[in-house]
């Protein structure tokens, strides 16, 4: 196995910079989310990326302060809270395979009796939520309050006119929640766990952040702001294994050939990786590519992983 070449903050900061100039022409190839209304106003040529290590230390370069729409990077978040709270009972609904189909795919599911491939595909992410709702009044906030002390503070907050804008034109996410009620996969009324969900979405925090709130799935649930464990190890290894064979949708596997790094994107054009042991890694750039993930992000962590073999290959 190769070594990870040990980098120092300094050398850190020199390739993230590196990385801002060479994404650069890739601006354009991509297409921001416009089904969400409100998503397709973001400045499209933005780009962040940011690095925390074990020893507490961030390293960042280009738009990593800026906030931007998480969407299906708070999955990532709900999982742990869903493993935190009931332990593997959330496995008797959703199961653990890559689905091979858009992250909001219906057919599949109505195959399948109502039982979502993995907890990242829209399918399953509405039963996480569901389930959370039977432990909280307020789903949303109780992501974005487990982001926040994962992170230590957060620059972001809910942005409630996406969650608006997502809520009038939910119409697929809709119909994925009535057959999940159909075949007694989740509890509540249809329209109350979109309703959730879509707030969940609507979080938003920087680059730094996002980083900073995955380092504990590098320090076996470890977390540096709060001192103590926030998730048990072995709950640490399935998160990271799921987001491994499904985090990037229907292109995990191009993504692990690409990068090698357990991964979860959202159409906000966020991606956070993360190197167990190492450090996370979060990238943020709102141009798509044809599976819903950042295009000139995922060229970045490519970039990063070449340049440091911090990788599972
Ligand atoms: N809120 C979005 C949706 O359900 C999230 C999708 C995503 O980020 N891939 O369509």
């Amino acid at each position: 196995m190769r070594e990870p070449r040990p980098l120092t903050s300094y050398r850190l900061a020199d390739l993230l910079a590196d990385i801002v100039d060479h994404v650069r022409p890739a601006f354009g190839k991509g297409k921001v989310a416009g089904y969400i209304p409100e998503l397709a106003k973001v400045n499209p040529r933005k780009f962040g990326i940011a690095v925390a290590t074990l020893d507490g230390a961030d390293v960042a370069a280009g738009d990593a302060d800026e906030p931007f729409s998480l969407q299906s990077v708070t999955k990532l978040f709900a999982l742990q809270l869903a493993l935190n709270r009931g332990g593997d009972d959330i496995w008797t609904r959703v199961g653990k395979e890559p689905s091979g189909t858009a992250f909001n795919h219906l057919a599949i599911l109505e195959a399948e009796q109502g039982t979502p491939r993995n907890p990242f595909v829209n399918a399953g992410a509405l039963t996480v939520t569901d389930y959370l709702m039977g432990r909280s009044g307020d789903v949303a906030k109780l992501v974005l309050e487990y982001i926040r002390a994962s992170a230590g503070g957060i620059s972001g907050d809910i942005d409630e006119a996406v969650a608006a804008s997502e809520i009038a034109t939910a119409h697929q996410n809709r119909a994925i929640a009535h057959i999940l009620k159909v075949h007694g996969t989740i509890d509540h009324a249809p329209d109350a766990v979109v309703n959730a969900y879509c707030r969940q979405c609507a979080i938003t925090a920087s680059v730094r952040d996002l980083a900073r709130a995955a380092l504990p799935l590098a320090m076996d649930g470890f977390s540096l702001h709060s001192g103590e464990s926030i998730l048990a190890q072995r709950m640490v290894r399935r998160v990271n294994a799921v987001m491994m064979t499904c985090g990037m949708y229907d292109s995990t596997g191009s993504f692990a050939y690409r990068v090698g790094l357990p991964a979860k994107s959202g159409v906000g054009g966020g991606i956070v990786a993360v190197a167990p042991g190492l450090g996370s890694i979060a990238v943020w750039s709102p141009e798509l590519d044809r599976a819903g993930n950042s295009l000139v992000g995922t060229i970045a962590l490519e970039l990063f992983a070449q340049n440091t073999h911090w990788s599972v290959l």
